[in-house]
């Protein structure tokens, strides 16, 4: 094989590494997984907010238990002392202190069952919270096995391409390769072309006559005078 072939296809496993480095970068996985995490974000958020209600829900109905407890002690209270008193007034008014403590009481009975029902639909939500948040989870550890499996099959292809560029670099001489570099390194990643008929492959511009007879004197590796290219005097497209 040519120096001037080997260069081509050292540009082409040059330019096939570029692409899968790209393919790499842009596995559609990765977009999922940000867009999976800003979800986990705003349902673990939603998670501890449910968290807090729940918890202050279950403080009142403690504090609501309580009271109740209390009054009804003091209710008791009372009533021990209507039992022990003869006097019609103050039995009258210990009764009467009784009513107020009993609508108390009540009262706290009532706050407790609303905020017991309130208690269960924060119950509900919580489990709808933790099963979204399980879905994602799960969403996200398929993505990320999706993904090693992708980077993997593309490393193994990059691996394989560059097994085969390490050989053609041998068989190139080293001031060949400084200036194949240096055209890659200003041209994009495309620093050597070849004939398609009479048109550079790297700027497609074709070339006079005269342009081609005179750089086929040269050399078979010569310099595209427009795009400045390393130009191979080879019909690539036709091997
Ligand atoms: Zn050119």
């Amino acid at each position: 094989m040519s120096e001037g072939l080997k260069l081509l296809e050292l540009q082409e496993a040059d330019y096939d590494l570029l692409r899968l480095r790209k393919q790499l970068e842009d596995l559609p996985q990765r977009a999922m997984l940000v867009d999976i995490d800003a979800k986990r974000v705003g349902v673990q958020q939603k998670a501890e907010q449910v968290i807090r209600m729940r918890t202050e829900s279950e403080q009142e109905i403690e504090r609501l238990q309580t009271e109740a407890n209390e009054l009804r002690v003091k209710i008791a209270a009372v009533q021990q002392q209507i039992a022990q008193s003869s006097d019609y007034r103050e039995v009258a008014a210990l009764s009467k202190e009784i009513e107020g403590l009993a609508k108390r009481a009540e009262k706290a009975d009532f706050d407790n069952l609303k905020i017991e029902e309130r208690c269960e639909k924060i119950h509900a939500v919580q489990e709808q919270v933790n099963d979204a948040l399980s879905t994602l989870s799960k969403r996200h550890d398929e993505l990320m096995k999706q993904l090693e499996e992708q980077k993997r099959t593309l490393m193994d292809q990059a691996r394989t391409i560059k097994d085969k560029r390490d050989e053609l670099v041998k068989g190139i001489s080293v001031q060949l390769l400084e200036r194949y570099d240096r055209a890659v390194s200003a041209k994009n990643g495309v620093g050597a072309a070849y004939l398609e008929g009479d048109h550079c492959s790297g700027c497609r511009v074709q070339l006079t006559e005269g342009q081609l007879a005179k750089l086929r004197k040269e050399s078979e590796i010569a310099s595209c005078p427009y795009c400045h290219r390393l130009l191979v005097m080879l019909d690539y497209g036709q091997r």
